[in-house]
C-alpha cells in the first residue's frame, strides 16, 4: 500500500499556507517531514488526514483519492493520526481511552486490539485504570500512538512525538515506533528533533514556506546544506 500526495495545497480562510506538495510514502518505510518553525509542515498533515480542506491536490492512498473526502475517511481506510499535544480524554482511564478509539472506527475485537497495543506498551497494562490525566507526558504519548494502534491502521502519521519528553523517554517510544516500522506499519512524522527523526526514518521531505525544498533518503540529507541551515540551525 502506498501514500502518495500530489500538488496538495491547504491554507486557512484565504490564507494559503502550503503549496504543491508532493509526496509519497510505501508502508513499511518511515518518512519525516522536517523543516522551521511555521514551514507549514502540521497544515500538510492535516490537508493529508482531511482535518483541513484540501484546497487543491490529491491525497491517494491505496489507489483512492481521500482529498475532498470527510476525516473519518481515512481512519476507515487504514489512516491514523497521532496528534500534536496528545490529546488524550483525561477524564478517561487509559482501558477507556482505547476503548473509545476501537468504537470510533466501529471496530469489533475490542480486548484484542487494546492487548495488542498494550504489548508495544507494557507501561500502559501497568496503567490501564489509571486516568489518563494523571500520566506523566511520556506516558501520554504512549498512550496516543496505542489509541491509533488499535485502529488497526497500517499508516500512522505523527506529529511531534518528542515535543516535552526528556530524551530517555523519547528514545523509548522511539524504539516502539521503530519496532511498528519493521513489523510493516508505513509512519509519516513531523518531528522537530532531528537526530531522533533520523535515527527513525529512511527517508524525509524538507519543507519551508509552505513548500518542499528536496526530498531524499535520510542519509543524502544530512549532506544537504538547507537541511543544515533550516532544520538543524547551522550558520
Ligand atoms: P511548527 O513547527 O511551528 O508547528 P509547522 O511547520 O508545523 O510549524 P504550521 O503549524 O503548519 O507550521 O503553520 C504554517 C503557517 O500557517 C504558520 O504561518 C501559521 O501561523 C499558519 N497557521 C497555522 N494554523 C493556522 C490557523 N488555524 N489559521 C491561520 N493560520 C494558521
Amino acid at each position: 500500500m502506498r501514500l502518495e500526495v500530489e500538488n496538495l495545497s491547504v491554507g486557512y480562510g484565504d490564507v494559503s499556507v502550503v503549496r504543491g506538495v508532493d509526496l509519497h510514502l510505501e508502508v513499511g518505510e518511515a518518512v519525516c517531514l522536517v523543516g522551521p518553525n511555521g514551514a507549514g509542515k502540521t497544515t500538510t498533515l492535516r490537508g493529508i488526514m482531511g482535518l483541513t480542506k484540501p484546497t487543491s491536490g490529491a491525497v491517494r492512498w491505496d489507489g483512492t483519492d481521500h482529498a475532498s473526502k470527510a476525516a473519518w475517511s481515512r481512519a476507515h481506510s487504514g489512516i491514523a493520526l497521532v496528534p500534536e499535544g496528545r490529546h488524550v480524554f483525561g477524564p478517561l482511564t487509559v482501558g477507556e481511552n482505547l476503548e473509545v478509539a476501537v468504537r470510533a472506527v466501529g471496530g469489533k475485537r475490542i480486548g484484542a486490539r487494546i492487548d495488542a497495543a498494550m504489548d508495544r506498551f507494557p507501561r500502559l497494562r501497568e496503567r490501564r485504570g489509571q486516568l489518563a490525566g494523571l500520566l506523566s507526558g511520556g506516558e501520554q504519548q504512549m498512550l496516543a500512538i496505542a489509541r491509533a494502534l488499535v485502529q488497526e491502521p497500517r499508516l500512522l502519521v505523527i506529529d511531534e512525538m518528542s515535543l516535552g519528553l526528556a530524551p530517555v523517554i523519547y528514545e523509548q517510544v522511539g524504539e516502539a515506533v521503530r519496532g511498528l516500522v519493521s513489523d510493516g506499519l508505513g509512519v509519516l512524522m513531523v518531528e522537530q528533533n532531528a537526530a531522533l527523526a533520523m535515527s527513525l526514518c529512511s527517508r524525509g521531505y524538507l519543507m519551508s514556506g509552505g513548500e518542499i525544498l528536496l526530498g531524499g533518503t535520510v542519509e543524502e540529507m544530512s549532506h544537504e546544506d538547507a537541511v543544515a541551515h533550516l532544520y538543524f540551525g547551522a550558520v
